[in-house]
């Protein structure tokens, strides 16, 4: 049994009620281990430690900052094929996901930002004879981070690099579902010597343990990422008491292909949108918009390319696809699935649980799911499934597609595939998101703001953006 424990003024400790929530693991479906299952006062406690820290970490030098983090990087590297089988265990994805993008990318956040500050201008603005105004960028103090179970570490170490680089102090709670490799990490962060209290780690769920970082007082900004209806709580919280927030939600998003792509790499870059990590990221692609007069040789190759896409156990290397998170999520997407057969939907592939043998015949496997012949303003095509579950729709034209890719309440992201230069400048001008990507999927380049439109969120992360986030400008006027 993995017991999992808080990591809190530089310590591993208990939650102080004694409170345990069981860990599953999805490949199995078994409970593998312990999670505290933390309070108020635990959060009290973490708070307290990083107030204590904050006068010394924000005084040090960017080079000590920098070093600190960098060390952190380095650790994740030396450990990652041990993080990666982690993250596997926890989450359900396969292996070699984990070890080629989750853990990598760990590591990538804290080298990132941990340089980031080295390079880092402030404004100036000269006011000629009258004088001149010069910006200074100051940590808040102590920072909340927030994260889901999709992408666990990548995206809790996405929060905690920048707001540890720019010197604030945080408090930190990974996903309830998938905590493990937040353990690690606080295993990580006493080896290479993190001054205590500089970042604490409590486990727990959502609605208790977020909650009180939330709320707490000294919390004085917030770095979310989750779904829409958690972000809007969090911001009913927040916003009262003024506290900076950046909230990363959920999203419904767009691939667009015309007729003029190059079909092959359309297909095979849609396959990797819709179902990597089992269509369980924020950006996966799940609503196929396909030019009427090329839309049944998309469909026959897409399902060819489907077909090839093997649901296994995420420890074997010839898995393309593991299982899901949870039991829970996999009802959820499962019934997403009769729904769009209530809405008249054709399931096209998959549609199926997937039953492996012992000792995984438990665990949580759904086959990857094509459907065609549903409306572009149904529940299927409007809400966030999350899951291995994609629609196919024709259009005719370029303001037809526009119209249907927009109408969802989401603007995260969107894929576009033509070869037409103008087209794609054009449709990604007029598309609702955050992100676009034309002719690709999921390539990311770390300086870029991240972040989406409409409810999938509101602020920006990535690059210079995040450290802006973290700090609170104060400009400072000399008159000669
Ligand atoms: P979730 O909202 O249920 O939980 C996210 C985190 O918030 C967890 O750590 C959870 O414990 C915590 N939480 C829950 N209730 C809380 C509360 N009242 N106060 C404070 N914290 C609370 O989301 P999830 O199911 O873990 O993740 C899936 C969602 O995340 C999807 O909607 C997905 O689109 C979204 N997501 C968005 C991005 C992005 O960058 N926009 C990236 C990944 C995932």
């Amino acid at each position: 049994m993995e017991i999992i424990a808080n990591y809190i003024n530089g310590a591993l400790v208990a939650p102080q009620g004694g409170e345990y929530i069981d860990n599953y693991e999805p490949a199995t479906g078994k409970v593998y281990g312990k999670i505290p299952r933390s309070q108020a006062d635990d959060v009290a406690a973490a708070v307290q430690a990083a107030e204590a820290a904050f006068p010394a970490w924000s005084a040090l030098s960017i080079q000590e900052r920098s070093r600190f983090l960098l060390k952190i990087s380095e650790a994740i590297d030396a450990k990652l094929g041990h993080l990666a089988q982690a993250e596997s265990r926890d989450n359900g994805k396969p292996i070699k996901l984990a070890e080629a993008v989750d853990i990598p990318r760990a590591r990538d956040n804290f080298a990132f930002f941990a340089t980031a500050i080295l390079h880092q201008e402030d404004e100036f603005h000269n006011m000629g004879e009258k004088g001149f105004n010069y910006t200074l960028r100051q940590p808040i103090g102590t920072v909340a981070c927030i994260s889901p179970w999709n992408l666990p570490l990548y995206l809790f170490t996405w929060k905690i690099a920048p707001a540890l680089a720019s010197g604030n102090c945080v408090v930190a709670k990974p996903s309830e579902v998938t905590p493990f490799t937040a353990f690690l990490l606080s295993q990580i962060c006493i080896e290479v010597g993190l001054p205590a209290g500089v970042l604490n780690i409590v486990h727990g769920l959502g609605a208790e343990t977020g909650q009180a970082m939330v709320e707490h007082p000294k919390v004085k900004a917030i770095s979310f990422t989750g779904g829409t209806a958690t972000g809007a709580r969090i911001a009913s919280i927040a916003a009262p008491q003024f506290k900076k927030l950046s909230l990363e939600l959920g999203g419904k998003n767009p691939n667009i292909i015309f007729a003029d792509c190059d079909l092959e790499r359309a297909i095979n870059i849609s396959a990797r949108a819709a179902f990597a990590n089992q269509g369980q990221i924020c950006l996966c692609g799940s609503r196929i918009f396909i030019e009427r007069s090329i839309y049944e040789d998309f469909k026959k190759g897409f399902l060819q390319r489907v077909a090839s896409l093997k649901v296994g156990p995420p420890q074997k290397a010839d898995s393309r696809m593991g299982a899901l998170v949870s039991k829970e999520h996999l009802e959820k997407v499962f019934s997403y699935i009769q729904l769009a057969q209530e809405e008249g939907g054709k399931v096209l592939a998959g549609g199926h649980k997937v039953n492996l043998p012992a000792p995984y015949d438990q665990g949580y496997y759904l086959e990857p799911t094509v459907i065609e012949g549903l409306a572009f303003d149904c529940r299927t095509n409007q809400e966030e499934i999350f899951g291995p579950v994609v629609t196919l729709s024709p259009f005719d034209s370029e303001a037809e597609v526009l119209m249907m890719a927009n109408s969802t309440e989401y603007g995260l992201a969107c894929t576009i595939f033509t070869e037409n230069l103008n087209k794609a400048h054009r449709v990604a001008k007029e598309i609702h998101s955050g992100i676009v990507w034309i002719n690709d999927w999921l390539v990311r380049d770390l300086r870029t703001p991240f972040g989406g439109m409409k409810n999938s969120g509101v602020g920006r992360e990535g690059g210079f953006e995040a450290l802006k986030f973290f700090t609170e400008a104060k400009n400072v006027c000399v008159n000669y």
